[in-house]
């Protein structure tokens, strides 16, 4: 009957050590997802009139600076030819 018990609660100390491992992993795993999704995230760029920040794909370049839209790449377009 000893024995019996012995295994019974080896059996029980085995199963929280593998249901802990599982648990573990996946949280990991699901960390490691959060963490790919956020090394990999698209260059956030500066618009030179406003400030406001944007997606490098969404923004217009032109002479090596950003802007939130056509709009004020053309401001800024003025705003150079006006200084020169
Ligand atoms: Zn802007």
């Amino acid at each position: 009957m000893a024995k019996f018990l012995l295994l019974l609660a080896l059996g029980i100390v085995v199963y929280l050590i593998v249901s802990r491992v599982r648990r573990d992993g996946e949280r990991s795993q699901a960390q490691r997802e959060v963490q790919a999704g956020s090394s990999t995230p698209e260059d956030m760029v500066r618009c030179a009139v406003c400030g406001v920040h944007l997606p490098r794909s969404e923004g217009f370049a032109s002479r090596g600076k950003f802007y939130c839209s056509d709009e004020h790449l053309r401001l800024s377009g003025h705003e150079v030819r006006k200084d020169k």
